[in-house]
C-alpha cells in the first residue's frame, strides 16, 4: 500500500504509477496541478516541458493564464478536465473531484490496476468538500495540530460585513488576502449589500473576472489604474480596495485595513493597530475538520504531506491514535 503514494523531497505527490501532483517529478508522465496557489504550483515550467500532459479544472487553467500570462501554459500540451470526467491512462484511471478551497481547486483520484483508490484531497475546507472513500489517502496538514482548532462560534462572515462597514464610515476599507480569497471576501460583501466601489489592481480584477465567468457574485469592480479606480481612491472612498497580501507594506498606509487570515484561532477578529485588525476566514479545514475527513474516508492508510507548511508529523500521530488508522508523514 505505501508504494502506491508518497510525497517527494520536491513536493510532488505521487499517485499510482504515472500521477504527480503540485510539483515536477521525474518519470512521472503526468502532472496534475491541483489548484492556482503557488505552494501547488512547483516545477511547473519543467513539468510543461517534459511531462506527457498536465492536467487541471477549466477553472484553474483559466486562472493561471492570469497569474502566470497566456503564452505560459502554451509550451506544454494541457488537457482541461472536468470534475468526475474520468481520464484513462495506460492502466489506471484519473478523476478531479471538487475541493472547497479557491475557484477551481480538485481532489484527485486514482485507481490502479488492482482496483486501489488512491486519494489526494488537496488543500480543502471540509465545510462543502465532499469526502472520497479510498484505501489510501494523502492529506494536507496546514492545521495538523490538535491547538489548530477553532474555538469560536461568531459567524465570520457577519463579523467581516459589520468590521468592513464600520471602516467605511471613516473613508476607505483595504482588505488584504491570497488571490481566491479575496473574491471570497468580495462575494460576501456583495450578498451582504455593501454597495460602494470595490476596487483593485490588474491581476487582482483579472482573477476576479474569472471568477465571475465561473458563478461567482462579485458585484461591480474597478481597476485602482482606471480612471474611476484612481478617483475613488484618490479621494478616500468610501471604496473597499482589495489587494494581494504580498503588498500589505506598499499600500493601504494610515487607511482602515483588515487582513484576512486562516492562522487564527482566539478570536473571529482581532485588532492589531488603530486601524487594523485581521480576520479569522480559513480555506483550510481546522484539525477536527482534517480528522473528519479521514474517519469518513476510510482509508487503510494515511500519507500526511510534511513538505507544505503545517504540521504533518503530528497529524500523522494523531490519526494513528485517536482513529487507529496507519499513518505517515512524508518527505521524512
Ligand atoms: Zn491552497
Amino acid at each position: 500500500m505505501s508504494s502506491k503514494a508518497g510525497v517527494t523531497e520536491r513536493g510532488a505527490i505521487s499517485l499510482g504509477r504515472y500521477v504527480a501532483c503540485d510539483a515536477f517529478d521525474e518519470g512521472r508522465p503526468l502532472r496534475i496541478v491541483t489548484h492556482a496557489h503557488s505552494d501547488h504550483m512547483l516545477g511547473l515550467r519543467q513539468s510543461l516541458m517534459r511531462c506527457e500532459s498536465l492536467v487541471m479544472t477549466p477553472a484553474t487553467k483559466d486562472l493561471i493564464d492570469v497569474l502566470m500570462g497566456p503564452l505560459f501554459l502554451m509550451i506544454g500540451n494541457v488537457k482541461s478536465l472536468d470534475y468526475g470526467e474520468p481520464l484513462g491512462f495506460k492502466e489506471e484511471t484519473l478523476e478531479l473531484h471538487y475541493a472547497d478551497h479557491i475557484l477551481g481547486t480538485a481532489q484527485v483520484l486514482v485507481k490502479d490496476a488492482e482496483g486501489t483508490r488512491i486519494l489526494y484531497t488537496s488543500d480543502f475546507r471540509i465545510r462543502d468538500t465532499p469526502v472520497i472513500e479510498a484505501d489510501v489517502v494523502v492529506i494536507e496538514a496546514t492545521y495538523g495540530n490538535p491547538t489548530r482548532v477553532r474555538k469560536f462560534d461568531d459567524n465570520i462572515e457577519d463579523v467581516f460585513v459589520s468590521l468592513v462597514e464600520a471602516g467605511l464610515k471613516q473613508g476607505s476599507v483595504f482588505v488584504f488576502s491570497y488571490h481566491g480569497k479575496l473574491q471570497e471576501t468580495m462575494q460576501i460583501l456583495h450578498e451582504a449589500g455593501v454597495r460602494v466601489p470595490f476596487v483593485m489592481p490588474e491581476k487582482v480584477f483579472h482573477v476576479s473576472k474569472i471568477c465571475e465567468r465561473y458563478g461567482m457574485r462579485l458585484g461591480r469592480f474597478l481597476l485602482s489604474t482606471s480612471e474611476q479606480g484612481k478617483a475613488v481612491l484618490d479621494d478616500g472612498g468610501p471604496c473597499v480596495a482589495f489587494y494581494h497580501i504580498g503588498s500589505r507594506k506598499r499600500v493601504g498606509e494610515g487607511a482602515f485595513c483588515v487582513c484576512v487570515s486562516g492562522w487564527e484561532f482566539g478570536s473571529a477578529c482581532r485588532q492589531i493597530g488603530e486601524k487594523e485588525y485581521v480576520l479569522a476566514l480559513s480555506d483550510h479545514s481546522d484539525f477536527n475538520g482534517l480528522l473528519r475527513y479521514v474517519e469518513e474516508s476510510k482509508p487503510k492508510l494515511v500519507i500526511t504531506d510534511n513538505f507544505r507548511a503545517g504540521d504533518a508529523q503530528v497529524l500523522a500521530q494523531e490519526i494513528q491514535k485517536r482513529l487507529g488508522i496507519r499513518s505517515l508523514s512524508l518527505p521524512y
